[in-house]
């Protein structure tokens, strides 16, 4: 540790999510030294919000939160994003769940550990995630068990390919590509059936009732009032 230690020219930021503040704290120290921006949350809720303001590469999760607790702070992540995740866990209860919950977590790490083991992991971690995110998978999760491959043109919920029209994936993808922004009809005619498109705006209303039906409750795909709606 020290002045001499290298560090990446851009600061990967980091979410720690940890109520036992001495622990997040050690977590915190190793992951700046190693060059990284850390955040460090004491709740679920805490660390979700720091999550949709900051964008971060990675998130550390203790599984024993207060309020909402590990897992379903994973869940409630991973219905809007497949950033990875690494559990703490206390006991070896916990790792059977993780385990068998198959809610995408990474890897996990068992209290105690070393924080020079826990750095380990977040960068193999990183370095796995990117050439896969980069050449060999087009996919984005949108929702609960939702993705949209746009290379394959291929949506599926559940594990099973859902056929959609073809203006039915153009607004998906749309949208896929614009989470957690709101867009009104008119923007949506726009991108999605061209600038010369005479249709009205029932026009965008009918594909989104497509799509909820075709994609079920998992879909995150919200009506904001007086505008239009929002992935996400
Ligand atoms: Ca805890």
């Amino acid at each position: 540790m020290g002045a001499m230690t290298p560090r990446a020219p851009v600061e990967q930021t980091i979410v720690v999510i940890e109520d036992d503040g001495h622990i997040a704290d050690l977590v915190g120290l190793y992951l700046r030294e190693a060059g990284f921006r850390v955040l460090q949350a004491p709740s679920g809720e805490r660390g979700l919000e720091l999550f949709e303001q900051h964008h971060p590469v990675l998130a550390i999760v203790d599984v024993g939160l207060p309020g909402i607790d590990g897992f379903e702070v994973v869940r409630r992540i991973r219905q809007r994003s497949a950033t990875p995740v690494l559990f703490l866990t206390a006991r070896d209860g916990e790792i059977d769940r993780v385990l068998g919950l198959e809610l995408g977590a990474d890897d996990y790490v068992t209290k105690p550990f070393s924080p020079r083991e826990l750095v380990a992991r977040v960068k193999a971690i990183l370095r796995r995630g990117q050439p896969v995110a980069n050449a060999a998978s087009t996919t984005i999760l949108i929702g609960e068990g939702i993705t949209i491959d746009t290379a394959r043109r291929e949506a599926r919920a559940a594990d099973s390919a859902v056929a959609l029209a073809t203006k039915e994936f153009d607004l998906l993808a749309h949208f896929a590509n614009n989470m957690g922004i709101a867009l009104t009809r008119q923007q949506l005619l726009d991108a999605v059936w061209g600038l010369d498109f005479f249709g009205d705006d029932r026009t965008v209303d009918v594909h989104v009732r497509q799509l909820r039906k075709k994609l079920g409750d998992g879909l995150p795909l919200a009506t904001v009032w007086g505008i239009g709606y929002r992935l996400g």
